[in-house]
């Protein structure tokens, strides 16, 4: 339904005047407090906010909302609130699910259940009490259900698979304000567009999502001072192809600002990391490793760690963090590649992009996934990605155009499938995530579970 402005306007009057203390109008500290996200540099403003505590209270508002004609977008951190920020937000309630972040964790079936503003650290404390991993991602403050309905590439992902298989069932409130379930035998079709799908279908309650029997893995980084990138970045162009499944690693060309807040080690410096997980036994990664180590790095911390560990071994900023990004799934590293990437931000490159990351796939992550929904696998060698600091627009603007010119060397290596939605933090192509069939079967769900076009996902189906 589209509406006019004023009546935009007596609709959002009449929800907050239905969901009172719940739902936050313009103007008030708490639309300003429900509408900040993780990344600082997005000003989104949506016609309201609501910031329920309850199942009841989100239920109430998706009823009224959409009775009222609004549409609705759920978020937890806001990690991901660049994409949704591009949309037209004027009719659009946002509802923040921070406040319901439990998390259940059954050693026996070795699942957890989890409530949908929890981060991937909330289930990690848990989990991890019980000898468990979850395929979380490399941040603790990223949400467990955007990671997931994205499809989520964990530190265990070779040896695994995309973080959306683990999934074994979803409870989300529809348009009517009803909550459903789905999972393999509930509900299948919405199950299966929900794993990967995004955000499009409902606002999802509860997550539950497999446990790994993961209780420590020998992980960490090696790091050299940025001048080394060619050798280090050739090294692990060769050792992706053929590394085993149990390795999950990532290589990044970091330029830190000289700033306090940083560790001597990395403030004011440009450096090269490995970083990653490795599940074999202390021997058989210590030679799997070895080719690295041979470049003698100025710093190296793997070791035998518990899987606890795992969400800050890749340095995520711990804050709110100001940035635009953009990332691509490439389908080979080859020397023609490793020169490009080099020639746009190795040791030369005169370039503004702070973080320029290769994370490895293949392994588990080539493969579909019995059972698998919409995004089951991702086909390529690494999937790239590119982050600029923005904490003003005009660098903004600036990082995106940095940004734009290295993904436009890069072209010649896409894969077909060009895109994973978690790493592309811009506005894109969606159906370029997807294969075909896939993707006319996604519209087809939305279509019939969501025929009013209520929700909207930050990738809009
Ligand atoms: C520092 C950092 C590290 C990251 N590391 C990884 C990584 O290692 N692996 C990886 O795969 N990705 C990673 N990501 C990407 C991340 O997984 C995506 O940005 C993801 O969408 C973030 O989810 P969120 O809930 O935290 O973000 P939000 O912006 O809150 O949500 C993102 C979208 O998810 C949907 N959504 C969220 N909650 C609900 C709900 N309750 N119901 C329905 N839809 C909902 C909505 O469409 C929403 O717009 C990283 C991102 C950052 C910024």
């Amino acid at each position: 339904m589209t509406l006019t402005e004023n009546t935009t306007d007596d609709a959002v009057v009449a929800l907050a005047a239905e969901c009172a203390g719940v739902v936050h109008l313009p103007g008030t500290p708490a639309y300003d407090q429900g509408r900040f996200a993780w990344n600082v540099a997005v000003n989104q403003r949506p016609a309201a906010v609501a910031l329920p505590e309850t199942v009841e209270q989100l239920r109430g508002v998706v009823r009224h909302a959409a009775r009222l004609g609004l549409r609705v977008s759920a978020q937890s951190t806001g990690h991901a609130a660049a994409i949704l920020a591009q949309h037209r937000l004027d009719d659009v309630v946002l509802v923040r699910t921070g406040a319901l972040r439990g998390v259940h964790v059954d050693p026996v079936s070795r699942v957890a259940r989890v409530e949908a503003g929890a981060c991937w650290q909330d289930v990690v404390d848990v989990a991890s009490s019980y000898g468990l991993a979850a395929l979380h991602g490399s941040a603790p403050d990223v949400g467990v259900v955007g990671y997931c309905l994205g499809g989520g590439l964990s530190w265990y992902a070779r040896k695994h698979g995309l973080a959306a298989n683990s999934v074994v069932g979803i409870e989300l409130v529809g348009a009517d304000g009803d909550v459903v379930r789905a999972d393999a035998e509930t509900r299948p079709e919405l199950f299966w567009a929900l794993r990967g799908g995004g955000g499009n279908f409902g606002v999802v309650t509860t997550i539950e999502v497999a446990l790994q029997p993961i209780a420590d893995a020998y992980a960490g980084m090696m790091l050299w001072p940025l001048e080394r990138a060619p050798e280090v970045l050739r090294a692990f162009a060769a050792f992706s192809p053929t590394a085993p499944e149990e390795v999950t690693a990532s290589f990044r060309i970091l330029r830190f600002p000289p700033i306090p807040e940083l560790p001597d080690f990395l403030r004011g410096r440009s450096v090269v990391v490995l970083d990653g997980a490795v599940l074999l036994d202390d021997a058989a990664a210590t030679d799997v490793l070895s080719p690295f180590r041979a470049l003698r790095p100025e710093m190296d911390t793997f070791a035998r760690v518990p899987s606890s560990t795992l969400t800050t071994l890749h340095m995520d900023p711990p804050e709110p963090t100001p940035g635009v990004g953009a990332g691509v799934v490439l389908d080979r590293l080859d020397e023609e590649a490793v020169a490009a990437f080099l020639a746009e931000v190795g040791p030369e490159a005169r370039t503004g992009v702070f973080i320029a990351e290769l994370r490895m796939l293949g392994g588990a992550l080539a493969r579909s996934a019995p059972g698998g929904g919409a995004l089951d696998r991702v086909a390529g060698s690494h999937v790239a990605f590119f982050l600029c600091v923005a904490p003003t627009p005009e660098a903004a603007a600036a990082g995106h155009t940095a940004i734009d010119q290295v993904l436009a060397a890069l072209t010649p290596w896409e894969a077909e499938q060009r895109l994973f939605l978690n790493f592309a933090d811009r506005p894109v192509e969606v159906s370029e995530a997807f294969g075909a069939a896939s993707w006319g079967r996604l519209v087809a769900v939305k279509r019939d579970v969501d025929p009013g076009g209520v929700f909207l996902g930050n990738h809009a189906i």
